[in-house]
């Protein structure tokens, strides 16, 4: 059912023969130099009907024709996506917008936005033949990876830094991961990672540059656009950025659909980055990243990329957008998890809050106007990070039993 052509460098533009490429253009002589996967809409067009739509299940795979590859049974039915479009009221007079939706992808199986691309990722490394999956991380990826590769029956392995925290090793044990933890920091565990994975032939889901991991993210898109009823399409969907592969993917779902005309336009696209990490913020200004050692830190540990692997699909498609980057700081984020919890009920991340405080910052800023029509990816679930939570929820009454 798949209706993929083929592949292209996003930079020098040269087709690349699919399927299986899953790293970086052979042909330009740059890192960063990552592939976009090709459909033949046309054909597309003949089969995701809205009637044929409707009738498929209640998750990503409803999409099929827009994803790389060809499902089997059993990798249809893991519940990834198709997550609530929630309207929020009270949140939107907090932020300081006409109306204002949430997305809420911390509803997906592993708690985060990365199940989009690892459960694609996975299936595409069975098909290959692969007989184990890896990664280095401790966020979201590792766990979202780990979660899949236990739903399909395949080992995993995690390389975690030393520092890695505690609560983020338990979900990958959980899921019965095999992790281990390097002494030394993420790039060695990184780099352990990669040579390991060349040498025992395991699929490596280090993501950013596998186009495969990317086309998972634009199912957030393709669902947006179904979901905007009436066609009542935002002024702006804002999200937050690290690697840049979720609004490069969510701007690519978009489009997309815009082309086979399930939305009569574009909403504009809000990146939201850390105030002190934000590179993809300064690409989209100078056309370069900025040296890594001017970055800072942020309790948002899921944006905190100071090198980002995407920058150029996310900034090629926020401007595709006529969209806009801002940064946010660390007492915003704490806000907005404070304000997206108790007035909108959606306990979100950090790094997912960003986006909700993103907004509100824009609005203050005039990018945004107070009459626009809003929407906000919640890219992860708050019980994901309770230590960032706690740092900024207060503290219960402490009172005596009742006599
Ligand atoms: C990974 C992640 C992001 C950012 O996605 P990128 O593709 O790295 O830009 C945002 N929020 C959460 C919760 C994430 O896990």
């Amino acid at each position: 059912m798949s209706c993929v052509t083929g592949l292209t460098c996003i930079n020098c533009g040269v087709g690349v023969p699919a399927p299986d490429s899953a790293g970086v253009c052979p042909h330009c002589d740059d890192p960063f130099s990552v592939l976009d996967v090709q459909y033949d809409l046309n054909r597309v067009a003949r089969t995701m009907t809205r009637v044929a739509i409707t009738a498929r299940p209640a998750n990503h795979w409803r999409y099929a024709e827009l994803l790389p590859i060809d499902g089997d049974d059993n990798a249809f039915r893991w519940p990834v996506g198709w997550t609530p479009l929630l309207s929020a009221d009270r949140l939107a007079v907090w932020v300081g917008v006409q109306a204002l939706r949430l997305k809420d992808d911390g509803r997906n199986p592993t708690g985060s936005f990365k199940d989009r691309a690892s459960s694609v990722g996975v299936l595409h490394a069975l098909q290959g033949g692969a007989t184990r999956v890896a990664c280095a991380s401790t966020g979201n990826a590792a766990s979202s990876l780990a979660g899949f590769a236990a739903m399909a029956g395949i080992p995993a392995t995690i390389f975690v830094p030393q520092k890695a925290p505690d609560p983020k090793i338990a979900q990958l044990l959980i899921y019965g991961a095999d992790v281990r933890r390097v002494r030394g920091s993420y790039a060695q565990a990184y780099d352990m990672c990669s040579t390991l994975c060349e040498r025992e032939g395991w699929y490596n889901r280090n993501c950013a540059i596998n186009p495969y991991l990317v086309e998972g993210k634009k199912t957030c898109g393709l669902e947006l656009a179904e979901q905007f009823s009436d066609d009542r399409v935002p002024d702006w969907v804002a999200v937050s950025v690290g690697d840049g592969c979720t609004i490069a993917g969510i701007g690519r779902g978009l489009q997309q659909m815009r082309a086979l005309g399930w939305i009569s336009r574009m909403p504009r696209l809000l990146g939201v980055q850390a105030a002190h990490v934000r590179p993809v913020m300064e690409a989209f200004v100078s056309g370069a990243l900025p040296d890594p050692s001017s970055c800072g830190a942020t309790m948002a540990d899921s944006i905190d990329v100071p090198v980002p692997r995407n920058w150029r699909k996310a900034v090629r498609e926020v401007k595709a957008s006529e969209g806009a980057f801002i940064g946010v700081t660390d007492e915003e984020i704490g806000a907005a998890m404070r304000a997206t919890g108790s007035l909108a009920g959606v306990f979100a991340e950090p790094a997912a809050a960003a986006a909700v405080a993103g907004v509100r910052a824009a609005v203050e800023s005039g990018v945004i106007d107070s009459g626009a029509d809003v929407v906000a990816v919640i890219t992860g679930n708050g019980l994901k990070d309770i230590r960032g939570a706690m740092q900024v929820a207060g503290s219960p009454r402490d009172v005596e039993p009742m006599a």
